[in-house]
C-alpha cells in the first residue's frame, strides 16, 4: 500500500478523505484491509477495549502524530466498523475529543446518522460513521457488486455483508442507497421499528421508530425460519405508507429476514405505476374534479 498520511493533508470531509485514499489505493481489495490502512495512516496500534460502556476509542495527541485505536471484543464486522470509525476521528483534524487526547465512542455513537444543528459532538460522530461506511464499502466497488443485483432481495444484503465483511445493517443501508428500485429496509427489534433506510424515491414510512410492526405485515406470519430470507410477498401498501384516499394504492412487496437475537430486517419494495396508468389516473382525477366542482 503506497498511501501515507501526507496524501490527506487538506482533506477535511469524510467524502474528500475517502476519495484521496481511493485515488492512492486504486486496487484496494474486498474486504478492505482496514487494519493495514490504519498502520499506513499512522494509527499504529489496535488494542482491545475492556469495558461495556464504550464500543471504541482513540488515544492520540492534538497533532495526530500517532495513535492507538481501542476496540471492544466482538464479531469481526462490528470490530471493523469501529476501527474504521476511529480512523475517521484520527484523520479528521477538526474532530476534537471531549477529554484531551482521548475519544470514547458508545454504540449509539456508531449508529448515529444525523446530528442536531449546532451539536459538534454528534456531528463528528456522524462524520466518523460516514467515513467508516465509505471506507469499508468504497462506492466504485459497491457499484460493481450491485450490477449483479437486479430484483431487490435481502439475499443480496447478506452477500454484501459477507463479501465486504461488514454488519448486515451497514450493508442494508448501502444496498438501499445504491439500488435503482424504490426500496426501503426496516430494522426491527422485538417486533418494533428500530431504524429505517429508504431509497431517495421511497415515500415516508408511517410507522415511527419505537412503534410496533403493523399487524398485517409478513413479519407476523409464523413461517419464518431464523437466518433465512423469506419469500417476497405482496402486502397492502397502507400498512407502511400513506396512500391517498381516492387514489389507487401502489403495489407493495415485503420480504422478512429474522435473526435469532430478536432482530429482523424487512425489505419493502414499491412497484412503480406504469407510465400509461399514471396518465390514465390523471385523466381520472380530472374527471373526478370536474364532477365534484359541478362542471361537466
Ligand atoms: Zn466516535
Amino acid at each position: 500500500m503506497p498511501i501515507s498520511k501526507m496524501d490527506l493533508a487538506d482533506a477535511g470531509s469524510p467524502e474528500a478523505l475517502v476519495k484521496r485514499i481511493l485515488q492512492a489505493e486504486p486496487n484496494l481489495p474486498v474486504p478492505v484491509p482496514i487494519q493495514e490502512l490504519c498502520t499506513r495512516l499512522g494509527t499504529l496500534r489496535i488494542e482491545d477495549l475492556d469495558t461495556d460502556e464504550f464500543e471504541g476509542g482513540l488515544v492520540t495527541d492534538a497533532k495526530r502524530s500517532e495513535g492507538t485505536i481501542l476496540v471492544k471484543r466482538g464479531g469481526e464486522p462490528r470490530r471493523r466498523f469501529t476501527i474504521a470509525h476511529e480512523l475517521g476521528h484520527f484523520l479528521m483534524a477538526h474532530h476534537v475529543p471531549d477529554q484531551p487526547g482521548r475519544f470514547l465512542c458508545k454504540s449509539s455513537d456508531l449508529l448515529r446518522l444525523t446530528a442536531k444543528a449546532g451539536d459538534q459532538r454528534q456531528r463528528r460522530e456522524v462524520e466518523a460513521n460516514r467515513f467508516a461506511a465509505l471506507m469499508l464499502m468504497p462506492p466504485h466497488l459497491l457499484r460493481e457488486a450491485m450490477v449483479a443485483f437486479r430484483e431487490p432481495d435481502l439475499q443480496h444484503v447478506l452477500m454484501l455483508a459477507r463479501d465486504f465483511a461488514v454488519g448486515k445493517e451497514t450493508a442494508a443501508r448501502a444496498y438501499v442507497h445504491y439500488h435503482s428500485e424504490q426500496i426501503a429496509i426496516v430494522v426491527a427489534g422485538n417486533g418494533r421499528v428500530q431504524r429505517c433506510y429508504r431509497s431517495l424515491s421511497f415515500p415516508d414510512i408511517i410507522c415511527g421508530v419505537g412503534s410496533p410492526l403493523p399487524t398485517g405485515s409478513l413479519f407476523h406470519s409464523s413461517a419464518h425460519r431464523p437466518n433465512v430470507a423469506s419469500d417476497i410477498a405482496a402486502c397492502s401498501a397502507d400498512l407502511w405508507i400513506d396512500v391517498k384516499r381516492d387514489l389507487r394504492a401502489p403495489a407493495l412487496y415485503e420480504q422478512v429476514y429474522l435473526q435469532p437475537n430478536g432482530f429482523a430486517m424487512i425489505l419493502l419494495r414499491l412497484e412503480p405505476i406504469p407510465e400509461e396508468t399514471a396518465a390514465e389516473r390523471r385523466l381520472d382525477e380530472g374527471w373526478r374534479h370536474r364532477f365534484h366542482s359541478g362542471r361537466r
